[in-house]
């Protein structure tokens, strides 16, 4: 579906949900659904019919904007994810003097790209190497650099992961099916508000022939977190 065809849908869905948040009811969600086409056959979850009902009093209330809604869901759905990362790991394995730039300071040389932006201000980039394999965990909460990653996995964010990661990170890594030989030191880092990390792969074997773009497509999500190698 084009954006603006998903664009015409939300606005749809918050004329057709104007009975607002306390009204919302099952019979008012059964009869919305039969008049949806076919792809919206199933029902939303409970949180996502809570965050419509509010998105719908407050648009009626005018304390926001739809089409900034429109913008920032836009965003997140399909031009900020992994593969912003995955084109920062690319560039640094055809080009060192990019990967120095990188290493040296991440958050100029992602700035190169362009690819800086709320929640991932301040990024620190860190190399896997024969030696060494980086994890990233934030202990605290789930800070995560959305601008090159896009929005941090379930997860990421749960209790288990923050806490075991730092305490027994190759047990951790094991569970995520990664063997991580006694030779490697796991380095984990955890990630503040203040600074967010991103793991450069090692380039996987097989890959010598690919160019920039190439690269880029083989870049997992999970191994610029450090739960994966490729
Ligand atoms: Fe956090």
């Amino acid at each position: 579906m084009s954006r603006d065809g998903q664009k015409i849908d939300r606005r749809k869905f918050l004329k057709g949900a104007a009975v607002g948040a306390a009204a919302v009811s099952s019979t008012a969600i059964s009869n919305a659904q039969d008049q949806e086409s076919a792809d919206h056959q199933h029902a939303p979850s409970d949180i996502a019919l809570r965050v419509k009902a509010l998105e719908t009093v407050l648009t009626e209330k005018n304390l926001v904007d739809p089409s900034v809604l429109d913008e920032v869901v836009d965003r997140y759905e399909n031009r900020i994810g992994p593969q912003n990362g995955a084109k920062v790991v690319a560039k640094a394995w055809v080009d060192s003097d990019y990967k120095a730039r990188l290493l040296d300071d991440g958050t100029a040389a992602i700035g190169e790209l362009d690819l800086l932006g709320t929640e991932g201000e301040h990024m620190v980039v860190v190399e896997n190497t024969a030696e060494v394999h980086n994890l990233v965990v934030c202990t605290l909460c789930s800070c995560y650099p959305w601008p090159t990653l896009g929005l941090p996995p379930t997860w990421y964010k749960s209790s288990a992961f923050r806490a075991r990661a730092v305490i027994e990170p190759r047990a951790v890594l094991r569970e995520f099916g990664l063997e991580v030989s006694d030779e490697t030191e796991i380095r984990v880092w955890d990630s503040t508000a203040e600074m967010r990390y991103l793991v450069l792969p090692r380039r996987p074997e097989g890959a010598e022939d690919m160019n920039e773009s190439e690269l880029a497509d083989v870049v997992t999500r999970d191994s610029m977190i450090g739960v994966a190698i490729l």
